[in-house]
């Protein structure tokens, strides 16, 4: 057990350049190539490419979809008229992971503003049943060698992880200044003060030196725009919105109900067994499969973790950073290897890992037609890979019909539930697992930088930063999680590098008599041509179905999306920035 515990997670976990291992001929993988191309134009051909599709505008008839149903804990306030030193529009990981970071740098003044009432984000608002992440918890649970926590499973579960971030924001004292149930409505810059103007919907003005926008990479619910919405008499609502109240605690009030959701994305997958066993009757609407492999959990192991020494995870962060160690043989094979052969190993092994899903469902599921649906045909990671190990054997309980659009999703909801295929699916509740915007910096915010400059405004010419962090024109604001930043599936790691960084600038200006920096219009360029030099190296986002991997199969500019180098090219450019600060950032003094 120990050594599976010290494993690192590798979710794409193939050796391309193996030798001697048995395939099929080259035919077979490139008529399940064929059916993969098929399958994405089928989808394509039934929408508009992007997100047109979808809608997070929730007024009018759709505002309850928005309401926060924990949102009774947040008290009433007077509006504030005030000034910190750092203020988060948002309040979870990337606020909490960079927070800390502060303050080991001695900063006092911090303030969270967060929608929610309380810290959390993601794991606030996502308390679906059977919520928890795939991430393993020793790597995506931050700050566990200066919390001294060891999470209590190989993968946490949402309760355990919410319960974390609320003790991190104990741990660096972080309530203090925060305030909850509010929302940042405007965030501008005074050139006077050289001071943000950080406006709420709570009334509240405060001024802040530094602004971070720690708002996460899918926060916005959004719905599918489906004729009738607004017609369905029932009861409905979105995942991350999940109305205990309605459902019971436990699910006890869904043993009488018709229940029907829309959507097969990571949350369906965990919600679906849960939803199985407490329903009368669970109708699963489902445009595209994912990808569903084993889920390999267990319960932390005491001696092991007993054995763990101060900066074990630390430790731990820079072994995967490094990335498995590859022998010598397997490097010179693999650079004797055309660039052509090498994508085809690459495939066909992707290929391999897809089957070795699809074969797992025919295992499980016993109604052929059903195992058919479920199969995902298209290459591992062109949508978020799932792991469960209740998910397919649900389809098999006698209350839970699969509802298979076949790439078409569903297009029309009537009073009693949706339609599809000329039949009528009749439910008492709809829950929408439809998903979330991504990757929006000013979400339910306006950013308005030097010379009025609306960050939307700006960025729609091409989204243009310096580290995904930095945007020129809007000195001392800071981005996480934000496109031009590395994207891993690990998402702290991520957000803990841009933490320190961030925690660094400050840092550097609270101790060089520096008031406010900005990133040169040279930084932001090369930046912005080294996120276009790592794009469209391969055709992955053409060739993939369409999800928010592949910007729901729109084309793009090449700049307005993920840096694709590595973590540890991505690292190595935020030190060289950190050790050549004058070179990248004009500074004031005051
Ligand atoms: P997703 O955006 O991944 O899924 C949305 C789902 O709605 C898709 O299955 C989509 O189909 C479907 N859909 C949209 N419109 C329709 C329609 N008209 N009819 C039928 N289906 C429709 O959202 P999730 O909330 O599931 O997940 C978002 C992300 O959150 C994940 O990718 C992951 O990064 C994270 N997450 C991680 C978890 C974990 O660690 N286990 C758990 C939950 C979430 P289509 O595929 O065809 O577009």
């Amino acid at each position: 057990m120990a050594d599976n515990q010290e494993k690192p997670q590798n979710v794409f976990d193939f050796d391309y350049s193996r030798d001697g291992r048995e395939r099929p001929p080259q035919d077979y993988y490139e008529h399940i190539k064929e059916k993969f191309a098929s399958e994405r134009d089928l989808r394509l051909g039934y929408r508009p490419p992007g997100t047109d599709h979808y809608t997070s505008d929730f007024t009018g008839d759709f505002a309850k979809y928005a309401v926060d149903p924990y949102g009774h804990e947040v008290e009433d306030r007077e509006a504030l008229n005030d000034e910190v030193e750092v203020l988060f529009i948002g309040g979870g990981f990337s606020a909490l992971l960079t927070s800390a970071r502060l303050r080991e740098k001695g900063v006092e003044s911090i303030r969270i503003v967060e929608r929610g009432a309380d810290v959390g984000g993601t794991w606030y608002w996502n308390r679906y049943p059977g919520v928890a992440c795939d991430v393993v918890a020793y790597d995506y649970l931050p700050l566990l060698d200066e919390t001294g926590y060891v999470p209590t499973r190989h993968y946490a579960g949402g309760e355990e992880i919410y319960e974390y971030c609320k003790m991190i924001a104990d741990r660096f004292n972080l309530y203090d200044l925060a305030v909850f149930g509010t929302t940042v409505t405007s965030t501008v810059w005074d050139a006077e003060s050289e001071l943000w103007n950080v406006e709420t919907d709570r009334g509240d003005t405060i001024k802040a030196r530094f602004v971070v926008c720690a708002n996460g990479t899918l926060s916005k619910p959004r719905l599918a725009k489906i004729d009738g919405v607004e017609n369905f008499s029932g009861y409905s609502f979105h995942t991350s919105r999940w109305d205990y109240e309605y459902t019971g605690a436990q699910l006890e009030n869904l043993k009488d109900k018709r229940v029907g959701i829309i959507g097969t994305g990571a949350s369906a997958v965990q919600a679906i067994p849960e939803l199985g066993k407490a329903a009368k009757e669970l109708y699963v609407f489902q445009r595209t499969p994912s990808s569903i492999d084993v889920r390999d959990d267990w319960e932390t192991d005491p001696e092991w973790a007993a054995t763990l020494e101060p900066g074990w995870q630390a430790a731990r962060r820079a072994r995967a950073i490094e990335g498995p160690q590859i022998s010598d043989a397997v490097k010179a094979r693999r650079q004797a290897m055309s660039r052509e052969e090498k994508v085809q190993r690459q495939e066909n092994a992707n290929i391999d890992a897809m089957m070795r899903i699809h074969n797992r469902i025919d295992e499980v599921v016993e109604d052929p037609a059903t195992a058919e649906s479920l199969k995902p045909w298209y290459m591992l990671m062109c949508k978020r890979p799932c792991f469960h190990n209740e998910y397919l054997p649900t389809f098999n309980r006698p209350n839970v019909t699969l509802v298979d659009t076949e790439g078409q999703g569903i297009t029309q909801i009537n009073e009693t539930g949706p339609e599809f295929d000329g039949v009528q699916y009749d439910v008492d509740v709809l829950i929408y697992a439809t998903g979330f915007e991504v990757q929006q910096t000013g979400i339910y915010n306006q950013i308005v930088g030097e010379d009025g400059l609306d960050l939307n405004a700006k960025y729609s010419n091409g989204i243009r930063t310096l580290l995904g962090i930095h945007s020129q024109g809007y000195p001392n604001l800071f981005i996480m999680g934000g496109y031009q930043a590395f994207f891993a599936f690990n998402l702290t790691d991520v957000l803990n590098s841009q933490g320190e960084h961030i925690a660094d600038c400050i840092d550097f200006v609270r101790q060089n008599g520096i008031h406010s920096l900005d990133c040169t219009h040279d930084a932001e360029e090369q930046w912005v041509q080294e996120v276009i030099d790592h794009r469209g190296k391969t055709n992955r986002n053409r060739d993939c179905t369409p999800g928010y991997y592949n910007f729901e199969g729109a084309d793009n500019r090449r700049q307005d999306g993920n840096y694709n180098g590595t973590m540890k090219q991505y690292l190595g450019h935020m030190s060289e920035i950190r050790e050549n600060m004058a070179d990248h950032f004009v500074f004031t003094h005051r």
